[in-house]
């Protein structure tokens, strides 16, 4: 067995495992705050943070998600037993600087490959710093030198050094859900010294997968001087960093359990009547330029222009609530992909008959299990995504003795985990109709076989085991050097 202080490797899954920790307070630090939530329907995610900070005691501090007159200096809190919810109100220039400008204008697109999208300015990056020197500022008072600080996703990056700065000592941990890209793409950003300076202030950083992580300490390595010091531990910056893959999972079975529960929801009763005979395919994205979404229409054109079969036989759809509509580029994807709906329906559908159905709108997570579970093929087909629960969400709610089929983009992490997935290239649209055809015609024996492969991988590495490896990492972690 191959070991080291407070971890050995897990051979069977290739992954480092840690000591556990001795339940020391926790503090989530993210973008947006769940106050008193998540509601029981609400996403994985979120339900994770907070059986974590309950089962430990702690802070969930965070932006309010409003944008008052002025940026409040001190957060609103609210406690409920061993749980505090912490959280600040941003200003007008705050949101427009710190979240639609730099993070989600120039970290986003970035990380996600699409450096063209990039817009860049020193006035939105200096507001970045600025908000996350405010959140420190603010948290300090809270912060007792032995809590864990888990900071997440790429709107904080800064925020552990600025709380070193304000002399924390605390182990900083830190998590990206998006992708992390290759050392060349991460120089197209000017301030990509002073940022990866910035993650080196956190004891420990956790990417979804090991090409994230290369990406990283690639860098660091190549333009950093950093220094290897084995096991997943660099000298950087003259601070020592432990950078680890920690893949986030979902609550596999109480999706499985709310799947089942749909069945026989007024949804389901709707569903069913509407699609008659026919099979449906589903997908479900957030309306974003990185789901590639025009090309996923473009497949499903090409499918029924393919195989005439498919024609009358199959119905899509496509859920996708929209987001960031204040970015130029995501009212943009929103115009092209109702040009293209309006197209497929137009050149295919027929009088009783609607073959895309497009809906901006976005549906409770209870009701999504039931679609789901009811689609016999998940569509999953993103340029670039850090996981992407859905493709993982898709397979949990099948039922064991008629799955469904998963198509999986190779550039979603979901990928790395789920290889029985039909994977496809997203830049191949005849490609990727060939895959949906696969999935359509599968017999039900390999469909069986693929997905108890995939619910096995799921259900070992679930939201419970994400949150407890990166805990029990973060505690092994050299505290504050
Ligand atoms: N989701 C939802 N309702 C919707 C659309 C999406 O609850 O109408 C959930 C979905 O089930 C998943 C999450 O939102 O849990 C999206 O996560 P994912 O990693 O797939 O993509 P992201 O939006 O984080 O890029």
């Amino acid at each position: 067995m191959i070991e080291s202080a407070g971890m050995h490797l897990d051979r069977a899954n290739f992954v480092w495992e840690y000591a556990t920790d001795e339940n020391r307070r926790l503090v989530v630090v993210s973008n947006r705050v769940a106050v008193e939530g998540p509601k029981p329907d609400s996403g994985g995610l979120a339900f994770a943070i907070r059986a974590a900070l309950e089962s430990s005691g702690g802070i969930w501090f965070g932006w309010s998600g409003r944008v008052a007159d002025h940026a409040a200096s001190e957060p609103e809190t609210i406690a409920k037993g061993p749980l505090t919810w912490a959280t600040l109100d941003l200003s007008q220039r705050d949101f427009d600087e710190y979240y639609l400008g730099f993070a989600n204008r120039v970290l986003w697109p970035l990380f996600h490959l699409r450096a063209g999208l990039v817009d860049y300015s020193r006035r939105d990056f200096a507001g970045y710093l600025r908000v996350n020197r405010m959140f420190a500022r603010a948290l300090t008072p809270m912060l007792r030198p032995q809590d864990l600080v888990w900071v997440h996703d790429y709107h904080l990056i800064p925020l552990g050094r600025e709380l070193r700065r304000l002399d924390q000592g605390q182990q900083l941990g830190f998590f990206l859900h998006t992708p992390f890209p290759p050392a060349e793409v991460w120089r197209v950003l000017p301030n990509h010294r002073d940022l990866a300076e910035a993650l080196c202030a956190y004891n420990l950083i956790g990417f979804q997968t090991e090409s994230d992580l290369h990406g990283f300490c690639d860098y660091l390595l190549r333009w950093a001087g950093a220094e290897d010091l084995g096991h997943g531990v660099l000298r950087a910056f003259g601070r020592i960093v432990r950078a680890d893959v920690f893949p986030v999972g979902i609550d596999v079975s109480t999706l499985a359990a709310q799947a089942e529960a749909a069945d026989g929801s007024r949804h389901m009763r709707r569903l069913r009547q509407s699609l008659g005979d026919r099979t449906m395919m589903i997908g479900v994205d957030r309306l974003d330029y990185s789901k590639g979404l025009p090309a996923r229409f473009a497949a499903f054109g090409r499918l029924l222009e393919a195989y005439p079969e498919t024609r009358g036989r199959v119905t899509f759809l496509q859920i996708a609530p929209t987001s960031r509509s204040e970015v130029p580029e995501y009212q943009e994807i929103r115009r092209i992909l109702a040009a293209s709906a309006g197209d497929i329906n137009g050149r295919y559908g027929e009088f009783d008959w609607t073959p895309l159905r497009y809906i901006n709108k976005s549906f409770n997570h209870h009701i999504l299990t039931g679609f789901f579970r009811a689609a016999r093929l998940g569509v999953v087909t993103p340029l670039r995504d850090g996981m992407n629960l859905v493709a993982k969400e898709y397979v949990a709610c099948q039922p064991e003795a008629d799955p469904g089929v998963l198509v999986l983009s190779c550039f979603a992490g979901a990928a790395r985990e789920l290889g029985e997935a039909v994977v496809v290239n997203p830049h191949d649209i005849e490609g990727m109709a060939e895959g949906i055809r696969q999935g359509l015609t599968m017999s039900r024996g390999e469909r069986k076989e693929r997905w108890t492969a995939m619910m096995a991988t799921i259900a070992r590495n679930d939201i419970t085991r994400w949150r407890q490896r990166f805990i029990a990492a973060l505690a092994n972690s050299g505290a504050g050097q």
